[in-house]
């Protein structure tokens, strides 16, 4: 079905770097780059290397000010105090050398997949190395500095006058893109996400629903803690297909953070790499049916970086590209190349085990509870319909 993927890639993304004890480690990155390799289903007729965004291309949603900001920081000339109006040297967003310049190049890494796609010359393309959703026009947020996704919806409007869904499936609510489009009609944001009434970033309320002419264009399904994969799936399965059908969008983009696995160590949801599977899935089939099949994939949250990410990204992929599913054992070779440097035991297989968790007593009332979120997200789908019948 897909031709022509691209596999944006660069070990560059290792320079976006808070620290050695900082959850946000794009070595996930290079392990789910070199599984693919290992497993033979990523070669160099993919790979693109990216480019850095230019301050102007940045400028299309942050603040001139900020940037300037960010530029400061790296180089170790902001004050602590000044650094800590725009969102930079606090405990999530700590600043590092040249941060601007690791930060700009996720962002490109973003734009370049876009061009990718709708210059037509691949039909999907994926950077791991973005999915910054955090990110605000004038502040650094939750690991986030920069909005790579925000840029390139932005980008896509300027420069291709598409209308664009945005999908994101992280654990953590997808403020930044929401906000940054929250009165465009012309960008329907769609988030999916543990309910923010214990997680960051508090937001992803269902009732955010966009803002003027923007208005019925934001949608969100925050679900209960320990939700496991069943009830996360029917949320998103019959969220994102009348979503889809109602806003027909030219072109996707996907934010595929993987930190709802019951592994993750920062959220409180419990899907497996069950919901891994599916969720390219059916994202590739919108894009396909309404778009031509023009989507654009970025990265995101996960935090177990040696048992989740690389599995799970690497699924994305495969699915991205149309080869056959794998299953059972994974490559041994990678296996051995990794487990001495991982503190947990490498999985064995692409699947998570059935008995990975104890199970949920509550599972029922949280399965209700999350279905009637669905109901209330999409009603303003539903009336309308209902309406126009
Ligand atoms: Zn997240």
């Amino acid at each position: 079905m897909s031709r022509n993927c691209v596999f944006v890639y660069s070990e560059q993304f290792l320079q976006y770097k808070f620290h050695d004890d900082h959850p946000f480690n794009q070595l996930r990155v290079k392990l789910t780059y070199d599984l693919l390799r290992t497993l033979g289903a990523l070669d160099d007729r993919h790979i693109v290397t990216p480019r850095m965004a230019t301050d102007d291309e940045l400028a299309l949603i942050h603040d001139r000010s900020y940037i300037e900001a960010v530029k400061a920081a790296g180089r170790g000339g902001l004050s602590e105090a000044a650094a800590l109006n725009y969102g930079l040297g606090t405990e999530d967003t700590p600043v590092f050398p040249n941060m601007h310049e690791a930060s700009a190049l996720l962002v490109g890494s973003t734009l370049t997949a876009v061009d990718a796609v709708l210059s037509g010359a691949a039909e999907h393309a994926l950077n791991l190395g973005g999915g910054l959703h955090h990110g605000f026009r004038g502040k650094a947020s939750g690991f986030c500095v920069y909005n790579d996704s925000a840029v390139a919806i932005q980008y896509i409007r300027e420069k291709y006058g598409l209308r664009v869904l945005y999908v994101d499936t992280d654990a953590h609510h997808g403020d930044g893109v929401q906000w940054a489009f929250y009165d465009d009609p012309n960008v329907c944001t769609f988030s999916i996400h543990e309910t923010g009434r214990y997680l960051f970033p508090g937001t992803g309320n269902v009732n955010e629903r966009g803002h003027g002419a923007g208005y019925g264009y934001s949608f969100n399904i925050p679900l209960d803690a320990f939700t496991e994969d069943e009830s996360w799936l029917y949320a998103y399965t019959t969220a994102l297909r009348e979503i889809a059908d109602f806003f027909r969008p030219d072109v996707i983009v996907t934010q595929n953070g993987v930190d709802a696995h019951y592994y993750d160590p920062l959220t409180h949801l419990s899907v497996t790499m069950k919901t891994y599977r599916i969720i390219p899935k059916l994202a590739h089939q919108i894009a396909h049916e309404y778009c031509n099949g023009r989507w654009i994939a970025v990265g995101g949250g996960g935090y177990d970086i040696w048992r989740v990410v690389p599995r799970a990204w690497a699924l994305l992929w495969l699915e991205m590209t149309g080869q056959a599913d794998v299953s059972g054992p994974l490559p041994d070779d990678w296996r051995q190349r990794w487990q001495p440097l991982s503190p947990v035991t490498l999985p064995l297989e692409w699947d998570d085990p059935d008995n990975l968790y104890p199970p949920i007593p509550r599972k029922a009332e949280i399965s209700e509870k999350n279905a009637q979120t669905v109901e209330k997200a999409l009603y303003f789908i539903r009336s309308q319909r209902r309406a126009g019948t």
